[in-house]
């Protein structure tokens, strides 16, 4: 049993929920563990193939009658899932903070959008609509376009959102007439199992709505299986190009999300400088740890605010409180494994003696608690990082900003252009010119202005553009129903 503050999670083991059943997986076991405390809380089953191709068997057997369900009646689970998690909020968000171990108020976020892509998906009846035109094809001869299932999808996702990242996909899938599969990070799958637990009691068919832990193996037979219509991956860029390439290749529909290295410029006239209010961009480079794909991890500034920027940026980096992200009072929980905290080091080791400037160094951090002796890593900011310096050019996916400073607007666009990954950007500024000259031709899938984190609403489409996405479309909103449908037309004339 795995205690969490304020409740009893029901995890010993994270199992395959196949069919409505919760069974073992039968390739072994890996450990699961609180990063705050480097303590194993759980196990993860691992699946072997033919547990994959056991949960894709009741998921087709579930498509056919599933389809037959009106979209009305479909997204009536979803309205349940929508009040369950409503009624769970602080147990999940809790859940999140233990294994993820990211701050509690970050988790609550999380599990906020969560539910709002729930929410949005409710409404298939309308959004699945298709729209036809009378005479459409000649005097008394009408067309139409109609929307239809394609039987079943995947997702494989990765550990920085484990609660969240999941419902850019099925809710919209499963509403659509879809039965599905989700392969949760290996890492931290105990809160996917929580809200598992959650949708087991909101009416779904047996074998609509699908789990498969597990790793390399299981992620595989996905991307092979020939029932499997399309696979929704979030993860890093390597992994995004493999499952894009391997799944296309089997002829399934793919959409990739891959890694960032999202930039932040500040004008000289930006807003939150002449306010005081840093707090977004500390927000943005740090909350998390820096394990969001959305992080801003190189801050340029442009023009002589720069001496500024890294004073003020200094200065609050170095007060942010480290430690277990349980506690309120906490800035900036652990990262993700102990293997993350000594990538994250060694890259600042490189940073150190690379020509680049140390300005906060976040190797050893002072931590709050007593007992929270887990994989922390503290706020850490270089300046003067080169364009080709390793910093400015890796993910590093940890609370280091990289900040150098560019003589013009123009040259900061021409260096974020340059860059391998697009998956956002943001510009601080109180000029419109300024920034609807960045929006318009910076190449990367999520823009802010005076936002440092611009996350798209589940009503809006989600991706990243170049080295960050492969596919076409989206997550959420939108792109998700166009997605997890085919369009089919019909034309008919009567005498
Ligand atoms: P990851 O690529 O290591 O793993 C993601 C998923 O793929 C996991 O379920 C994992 O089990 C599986 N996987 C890992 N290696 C695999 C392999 N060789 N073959 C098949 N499956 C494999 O990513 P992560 O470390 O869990 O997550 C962090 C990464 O995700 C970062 O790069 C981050 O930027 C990215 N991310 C991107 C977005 C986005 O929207 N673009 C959102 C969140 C996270």
């Amino acid at each position: 049993m795995t205690t969490v503050t304020g409740m009893v999670a029901h995890v010993g083991l994270a199992r395959n929920y196949v069919g409505g059943k919760w069974i073992d997986p039968s390739g072994g076991r890996l450990p699961v563990f609180d990063p705050a405390t480097g303590n194993q809380i759980a196990e993860v089953g691992i699946s072997t193939a033919a547990d994959v191709v056991a949960a894709v068997d009741v998921a087709q057997a579930a498509y056919l009658p599933w389809r037959n369900t009106p979209p009305v009646d479909r997204a009536r689970p979803l309205f349940r899932l929508k009040h369950l998690m409503e009624e769970h909020f602080e147990e999940l968000a809790s859940l999140v903070t233990l294994d993820h171990g990211k701050t509690i108020a970050d988790a609550r976020g999380e599990v906020r959008r969560a539910i709002e892509n729930v929410e949005v998906a409710c409404g298939i009846p309308t959004l699945m609509m298709g729209y036809g035109l009378e005479d459409g094809a000649a005097r008394g001869i009408d067309e139409h376009v109609i929307r239809q299932p394609l039987g079943v999808f995947a997702a494989v996702v990765p550990f920085n959102f484990p609660l969240m990242v999941p419902f850019w996909f099925w809710p919209y899938a499963v509403a659509c007439g879809n039965s599905y599969v989700i392969k949760p990070s290996e890492q931290d799958p105990l809160p996917l199992v929580r809200v598992y637990e959650l949708i087991d009691r909101c009416g779904f068919p047996p074998g609509v709505i699908n789990l498969v832990q597990g790793t390399r193996e299981a992620v595989d037979t996905l991307l092979d299986e020939p029932r499997i219509q399309g696979i929704s991956f979030v993860g890093s860029s390597p992994v995004a190009r493999y499952i894009y390439s391997r799944a296309s290749a089997n002829g399934k529909r793919v959409q990739a999300q891959g890694g960032a290295k999202n930039t932040l410029v500040v004008l000289p006239d930006a807003v939150p400088l002449v306010d005081g209010a840093v707090s977004n961009i500390l927000g943005s480079c740090f909350g998390a740890a820096g394990q969001r794909c959305l992080a801003g991890s190189i801050l340029l500034t442009v023009g002589d605010v720069h001496d500024q920027v890294v004073d003020v940026l200094a200065a609050a980096g170095n007060a942010m409180s480290v430690g277990d992200g349980a506690d309120p009072s906490i800035d900036v929980g652990p990262v993700i494994s102990g293997a993350s905290r000594d990538r994250i080091v060694a890259a600042i080791d490189a940073g150190a003696g690379s020509g680049a400037r140390l300005v906060v160094d976040g190797r050893n951090p002072s931590v709050r608690e007593a007992n929270a002796v887990g994989y922390f890593v503290g706020p850490t900011v270089f300046d003067r990082v080169a364009p080709d310096n390793a910093l400015a050019q890796t993910e590093i996916f940890g609370p280091v900003l990289s900040i150098d400073n560019e003589p013009t607007l123009d040259a900061a666009i021409d260096r974020i252009n340059a860059m391998t990954f697009g998956n956002a950007a943001s510009l601080y500024t109180g000029r419109g010119k300024a920034a609807r000259e960045f929006r318009h031709r910076v190449v990367a899938g999520n823009i802010g202005i005076n936002v440092g984190v611009a996350a798209a609403m589940a009503y809006f489409p989600f991706a990243g553009m170049k080295a960050s996405f492969f596919g076409t479309l989206h997550g959420q909103g939108r792109d998700a129903v166009e997605f997890f449908t085919d369009k089919k037309v019909y034309i008919e004339r009567w005498f």
